[in-house]
């Protein structure tokens, strides 16, 4: 076993900076080899146990409710998105860091950092400092819908709004993307090296631009959405880790709910006993991952002004699950991943249509109190 301990410490992504990532790069180890050395290996064992690895991912993204008067609307749309302030509390980012580390828990805080070209790094500089001294893992959301937005041009000629990353091409893409890292960086976010997509509107192009950047991880295929036709494995429905154009690509985990269409695992999309089946299920099938999707205004109702109370349910609920399964079931961020890359994607999981139907009610009554 001493040589596969060697190559494990070897091959961690996490470079510390800029000139790592390009010495890594230079190193001539390929992704694709080192994935190579990990898949021999089973999953992690703890105990004779398998373990699961849980990414708790938050999106974390300011919107102003449309393009007018943005400037004037930011002030209030800030504190409503990231700190979340209603009559019965606060529930935005910091109460989701604050009860993700009651329970112990660790998380990936994907912030989009676009939307400070138009307003300022101090408000990022504030979010990225939320999440750093909470200890939580901090990684690249791009919103492309702020490029045309920005005070200073980020692409020439980009006088319109494209919502999604795909409509770039792969050099606009690396552009937009080494912009993304440094305003994350010089806003104190440290090292980044994963990536997912705003809307996961990304292509196969993204992977290249990825790569290009010294990022060596995405997350941003969702087979519920633009997967499939991503370009990524085409034919295929990836639902665990696979190397891709140099690119680990870790996907959302979705399932087959019965009713002939494909969720993804979101808190707001599927309810705890949703998720709790299929955390087990992925578990005793031996899956090697688990994604898990939120935003960082996700426990607040559609104006933003009361908790949904359903969804901060969900979320207790999931965290008390994860905090007493933790023997099985591993919340992690990207850093120092231990890759574990299936031979052959399975198919996706399965939850029963009785708890799809338990589900559409909590929906209705959450839909009713909106
Ligand atoms: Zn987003």
């Amino acid at each position: 076993m001493k040589p596969l301990q060697d190559s494990r410490e070897s091959i961690f992504w996490a470079g510390r900076s800029g000139t790592q990532r390009k010495k890594r790069r230079r190193s001539g180890l390929s992704v694709l080899n080192r994935i190579l050395t990990w898949s021999a290996f089973p999953q992690l064992q703890l105990n004779g146990k398998s373990m699961l690895d849980v990414f708790f991912t938050v999106d974390v993204e300011i919107w102003c409710d449309g393009w007018h008067s943005i400037d004037q609307k930011f002030p209030a749309c800030f504190q409503k998105y990231i700190y979340g302030p209603t009559a019965k509390g606060s529930f935005g980012l910091p109460y989701q860091l604050d009860v993700l580390n009651q329970h112990g828990l660790s998380g990936v805080f994907f912030i989009e950092p676009l939307f400070s070209t138009r307003f300022g790094e101090q408000p990022l500089a504030e979010i990225v400092s939320l999440v750093r001294e909470a200890g939580q893992e901090i990684q690249l959301h791009l919103h492309t819908e702020w490029v045309d937005e920005s005070r200073q041009p980020l692409l020439p000629n980009m006088h319109e709004k494209r919502q999604y990353l795909r409509y770039f091409s792969r050099d606009e893409q690396a552009t937009l993307i080494s912009e993304g890292i440094g305003l994350l960086e010089r806003a104190g976010a440290g090292n980044i090296i994963a990536f997912r997509a705003g809307s996961f509107g990304f292509n196969r192009d993204t992977l290249g631009a990825l790569d290009a950047c010294g990022i060596a991880i995405d997350s941003s295929y969702n087979a519920s959405m633009f997967g499939p036709d991503s370009g990524v494995m085409s034919g295929v429905t990836v639902v665990e880790p696979v190397e891709c154009d140099s690119v680990l690509e870790y996907p959302m985990t979705v399932f087959n709910d019965g009713t002939g269409k494909l969720r993804h695992t979101q808190l707001t999309s599927c309810s705890f006993r949703e998720m709790e089946g299929l955390l087990w299920q992925a578990l005793e099938s031996g899956r090697s991952s688990f994604v898990i999707l939120s935003h960082g205004f996700e426990l607040l109702n559609e104006a933003k002004e009361r908790p949904d109370d359903v969804v901060v349910r969900r979320f207790q609920q999931l965290c008390s699950f994860l905090d007493k399964n933790r023997d099985v079931f591993c919340t992690r961020g990207f850093q120092d991943l231990k890759p574990h890359i299936p031979k052959h994607q399975p198919m996706p999981l399965v939850s029963p249509i009785w708890k799809t139907g338990a589900r559409m009610v909590e929906q209705a009554y959450r839909r009713k109190y909106r």
